[in-house]
């Protein structure tokens, strides 16, 4: 059976209640209950009543008489008292259809234990003067001890049942909703468990693996990507008696993509200490070992960045700095030129990081109005033109190109990256192109290069922080990864979207959407 087809508890609820009443009948009592002792069962749980031919209101009543009645000892095992008459009224007992008139009753409180130890007591009531299968208010030597026999074996092996049941329903629950995959196995490796989370983690269905080897399923791998096989499985290794905790692993699922995870295999055991079956915890590291990536990567770039201007900086600034030499004007100015360049490039490094931070916390602020884009691409377009003479630069904006809403200064920063990206990594042919289309909805800006392009792959992932394509020339270029991201936030907190379309060695198309003036239902201030 497996943990997701756990049995309902119901019918041993139902045995418990027929013991109880058949024991009330047998000792000539008409409704009661028996509390089951806390200590003997679970400490933990709050007492446990099941009662006998008592509605619940009078069932109440009954319990709350019950702690100020004097309770049977083992040394004083049965009490009987008469009841007051007030309480066998109100707990509906008294009338008598012979006749018709109040019967007095007593309670009976018995005591019950076995070889074991305590189980519990069984309180009822009983009208008073019934002749009895045998008495059970006299001395405890003088009770049937056969009867008493019985009925604590008949009780103790039903709460142990119901408790076995209770402990199972919490394990089930654990296993069910665990974050971590779990599953288990039986000693010839074959799949007997399989909760949601590992459903979740492999796309394989409970039912689609059951009975199924655990390995054909997984198809666990080390890290270099080679199979495990059986020797290497840390079932058989938890079988056989070592530790395997949190050991990295890859793992392959139902759509054939790998992923990282870290596995902890333990090995339940028969009393005689032979293995009965396995347990396998899997948890999902792939973001784990992509943050650790991303704060190495996050230090190598951001050392380089800093290392670089600060090197060439040094680098003049001690030249100039010697009292020996005196440079003539057309010597000096280039010098003084790089300096500022490179204290430009430290400066818009510190600027992106803080402005990265920032985005992370929440604490963009943007204040957003009607924008005319053919005024800031051509203000833009003219900067860049001064700046990179040797490119060629075409726009094709249509005309009446209908304004859109947005914070002016964010825009001309997003539309700058996405030229300074297409000016940086367009190494050979250089000519860009800026256009311009209106839908119903938005108007969406592209700039365009032929450049080195992005594959596929990389177009996934360039827009996360920090990240940067892995190849020679990018990595000669400066920059840390930040660009984009910052575009994007910028995008996104207007409600629009940006994109790349890209061929290698071909060249890329940035484009991103703003929502048209009178379409936009925006704040005036976005945070
Ligand atoms: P940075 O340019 O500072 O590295 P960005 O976030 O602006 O950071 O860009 C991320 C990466 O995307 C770049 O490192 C580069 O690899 C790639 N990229 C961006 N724009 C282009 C482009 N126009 N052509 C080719 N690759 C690009």
């Amino acid at each position: 059976m497996s943990w997701s087809q756990v049995q309902q508890p119901e019918d041993l609820y139902d045995q418990m209640t027929i013991l109880v009443g058949s024991a009330i009948r047998m000792l000539g009592g008409e409704a009661g209950v028996f509390v089951v002792s806390n200590e003997a069962f679970d400490p933990q749980s709050s007492a446990e009543y099941t009662s006998y031919n008592f509605e619940s209101a009078s069932l109440n009543q009954f319990v709350a008489a019950l702690q100020n009645w004097s309770q049977p000892t083992p040394a004083h095992p049965a009490i009987v008292e008469v009841m007051p008459a007030d309480l066998v009224t109100s707990l509906g007992l008294c009338y008598d259809e012979f006749e018709n008139g109040y019967t007095p009753f007593e309670r009976c409180s018995l005591f019950l234990h076995d070889h074991a130890g305590l189980l519990g007591t069984l309180h009822y009531a009983r009208r008073t003067g019934t002749p009895l299968i045998f008495n059970a208010d006299a001395e405890h030597s003088a009770m049937p001890g056969l009867f008493v026999t019985y009925l604590s074996a008949a009780l103790r092996s039903a709460l142990k049942a119901q408790s076995l049941q209770k402990e199972q329903r919490r394990l089930a629950t654990i296993f069910q909703q665990s974050a971590e995959g779990i599953l288990t196995v039986d000693t010839a490796l074959r799949i007997i468990d399989f909760n949601p989370a590992m459903e979740h983690l492999t796309g394989w269905r409970e039912s689609d693996v059951l009975g199924r080897f655990y390995h054909e399923v997984l198809r666990p791998k080390d890290r270099q990507g080679n199979e495990l096989g059986l020797i290497g499985s840390p079932i058989l290794q938890a079988f056989a008696g070592q530790m395997v905790v949190n050991r990295e692993m890859v793992i392959v699922a139902r759509d054939g993509n790998r992923f990282d995870v870290a596995v902890t295999a333990s090995c339940v055991r028969t009393a005689t200490g032979e293995p009965m079956s396995g347990i396998l915890t899997i948890r999902d590291v792939t973001s784990e070992h992509e943050q650790e990536e991303q704060r190495s990567t996050f230090i190598s770039v951001i050392s380089h960045e800093l290392q670089t201007p600060i090197a060439i900086i040094k680098g003049y600034a001690s030249t100039l700095a010697r009292t020996d030499s005196s440079l003539a004007p057309d010597v000096l100015r280039p010098r003084l030129q790089a300096i500022e360049e490179e204290a430009d490039r430290l400066n818009k490094l510190v600027g992106n990081l803080l402005y990265a931070s920032r985005i992370q916390a929440g604490g963009l602020q943007m204040e957003i109005a009607p924008l005319d884009l053919e005024v800031l691409i051509d203000g833009v377009a003219r900067r860049l033109r001064a700046r990179s003479p040797g490119f060629q630069i075409t726009l094709d904006i249509p005309p009446n190109l209908p304004a859109v809403m947005g914070d002016r200064d964010r825009i001309e920063e997003v539309l700058q990256n996405l030229l300074d990206n297409a000016v940086k990594y367009s190494p050979k042919r250089r000519e860009l192109k800026i256009d311009c289309r209106a839908t119903g909805e938005e108007v969406i800006v592209s700039v365009s290069d032929a450049g080195m392009g992005i594959s596929l792959r990389e177009q996934e992932r360039i827009f996360d922080r920090f990240h940067r394509v892995e190849d020679r020339l990018t990595r000669s270029r400066p920059g840390a990864g930040l660009g984009l991201y910052i575009c994007r936030a910028i995008i996104e907190a207007h409600g629009g979207k940006i994109w790349v379309q890209s061929t290698l060695h071909e060249g890329s198309t940035f484009s991103f959407s703003l929502p048209r003036e009178e379409r936009a239902q925006l704040p005036m201030v976005v945070f």
